[in-house]
Parts: C-alpha cells; structure tokens; sequence
C-alpha cells in the first residue's frame, strides 16, 4: 500500500482563502485592517526569500505589509528601539523577527522586547506559557501547520500515541503542547533519547522535526501512521545542484505509512498560511472582537 500524500500547497492554499475572506469581513464591517511588521537584520540569502514570501503572501490576502530591513552590524539598541515603535504603532499588529539574527544580537532579549498582543511567531515566554498552560495563545507558526495538517487526515487526534522528535522552542517544544491540547498522548525524543527506532514504531502519529536529512528510516514506522516531516535539508548533488530533504526516508516511508508530507510541499508551505491565521487573530485580539472561525 502507498501512503497518501498530504498536499500542503493545496491545504495552505485554502487556509490563506480563508484567511483574506477574514480580513475582507472585518475590513467591511469593522474598519479593520490587520498590518505585519516583518524585521530582517542582515542579509541571509534564506531569510530574505521567507521575507520576501511573507510580504507577498500577507498583501494578497489582503492585510498591511510593512518590512524593516536593518544592517546586520545593527546596535541592539537600535533593533529594541525600532521594535519598541511597532508595539505602539496601531497599524500593527503583528510583530515577526526573522529568525536566525546576527551573532552579535541576543535573540532572547530581543523576542522577549516584543509586545505579547503583537508576538505573532508564537516565542514570547507569555505565549509559551499559555501555551503550556493549556489555555489561548498565538502559537508558534510551523507546529500550528503541523496540526492542520494531521486534521486533514484525522478529525480528531484524541488518545492518538504521537512521536515528536526534536524538542526546539521554535518547533518541537510548541508541537508537544498543541498535541496535549488535542488530548493525544505525547512522547517527546531528541538526542539523547535511547531506542529511538522503538519509539517510533508504537506511534500513531510521527513528527520529525530535527534537521537531520532521511534519518528516520521506512522501518521505524507502524503500518499506516501518520507521518508529518518538518526538516528541511538542502543536499548537494553530484551534478552540483541542490536537493531538498526532510528527516524521514520519504521513498521508504511511503510504502509504509498511511499519510505523509513532502519535502517541499508539506509543512513548509504552512508556516506563512499560519503567520497569517495569527496575524488576523492578533489584530480582532487587539481591537477587541472575537477570534475568527
Ligand atoms: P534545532 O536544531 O533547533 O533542533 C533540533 C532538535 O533535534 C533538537 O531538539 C535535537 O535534540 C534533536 N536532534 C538532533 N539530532 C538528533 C538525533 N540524532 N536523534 C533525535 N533527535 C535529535 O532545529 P529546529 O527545531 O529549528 O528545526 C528542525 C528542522 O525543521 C530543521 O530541518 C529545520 O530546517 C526545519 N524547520 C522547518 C520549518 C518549516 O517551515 N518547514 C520551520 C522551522 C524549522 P537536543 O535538544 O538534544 O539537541
């Protein structure tokens, strides 16, 4: 049997359709329009294409853009200056520092300058917190595409064992949390975790969130469990381009499982869907409405 695919495009897709009929409704009706405030330090030839990305994919679904892009030898007071401005400015209301920053910057102290209200990547402690608490929050962007995802496969993901291997604060930690909150039952690996292939196996539900390319094999997979790969990895071919990877043996996985993601085409393209989906949640927060369905 061949696994089904889950075609992030298309799920992104539809999640931004819904997302700009959102802000049409709450332009139309309440004189809203919800603004993101993107900061580039340097020049990341990575970061600036998700910037780029960002800025497309926020105007067409009809919200503000507003990107700052600082030199990479920026003063951390600079930085903390131009962010204290956006967390006053009304016409934001959503808040991104494109992350990794620059050596010289202390990426805690600058998340951390971020209004919460305003936090739309999820990392400031008071999000993480009430996440981890259970209760609302904005939630990091990647683990929120991870769950829609899965509910395209499963409705409900209720007593589901789940695997996440990798225990970021930026993918894996978060991703745990939302599972809780779904009512399945988490193991958390990462490495230092023993008999990792073992563990995989008792999951209903795999996500692999750890940067390294193919590492989870086809054998470790119960028959048809769910399998979400977050990694992404640029590997050099012999001709001298590029490929890229996630964590899971795609080929091999595929005969065992019962759902999948690609590499690309799965959780990549659901991260700035989701950046949106906080965006329009931040700004109704903010102006005092109720979330948006
Ligand atoms: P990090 O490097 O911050 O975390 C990697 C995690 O994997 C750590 O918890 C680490 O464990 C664990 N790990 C490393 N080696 C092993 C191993 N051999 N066995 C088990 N666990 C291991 O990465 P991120 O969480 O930021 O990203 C993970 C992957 O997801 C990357 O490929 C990244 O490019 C991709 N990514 C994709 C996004 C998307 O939009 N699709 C967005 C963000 C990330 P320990 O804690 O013990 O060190």
């Amino acid at each position: 049997m061949t696994a089904r695919i889950i075609d992030g495009k298309i799920i992104a897709a539809e999640l931004r359709a819904r997302v700009a009929d959102e802000v049409a409704r709450v332009q139309r009706e309440h004189q809203l329009t919800p603004g993101l405030a993107v900061v580039l330090v340097g020049s990341d030839p990575a970061s600036e294409v998700y910037v780029r990305s960002k800025h497309k994919q926020t105007q067409a679904a009809g919200m503000a853009s507003f990107e700052h892009k600082l030199p990479a030898d920026v003063a951390e007071s600079d930085l903390l200056a131009l962010i204290a401005k956006l967390n006053r400015d009304p016409a934001v209301h959503g808040i991104l520092v494109q992350l990794p920053l620059p050596k010289s910057l202390n990426t805690e102290t600058i998340i951390n300058a971020i209004d919460p209200a305003k936090d739309v990547d999820g990392l400031h402690p008071n999000n993480a917190g009430r996440l981890a608490g259970g209760s609302a929050a904005l939630s990091p962007c990647t683990p929120l595409g991870c769950i829609i995802l899965t509910k395209s496969v499963h409705a409900s993901l209720e007593g589901m064992n789940a695997i996440v291997i990798g225990r970021s604060n930026l993918v894996g930690r978060p991703l745990v949390q939302l599972l809780l909150n779904e009512n399945a039952t988490v193991t958390i690996a990462h490495s230092r975790s023993r008999e990792l292939a073992q563990l995989c196996a008792r999951a209903d539900l795999v996500y692999a969130a750890v940067g390294k390319p193919e590492m989870v094999r086809g054998a470790w997979i119960k028959p048809g469990a769910t399998v979400i790969d977050v990694g992404i990895n640029r590997l050099q071919e012999a001709d001298g381009k590029t490929r890229l990877v996630g964590d899971v043996a795609f080929q091999e996985a595929l005969n065992v499982a019962g759902a999948i993601t690609p590499v690309p085409g799965g959780v990549g393209q659901m991260t700035v869907a989701c950046l949106l989906v906080n965006t329009l949640r931040a700004a109704c927060a903010i102006r005092g409405l109720p979330a948006p369905a």
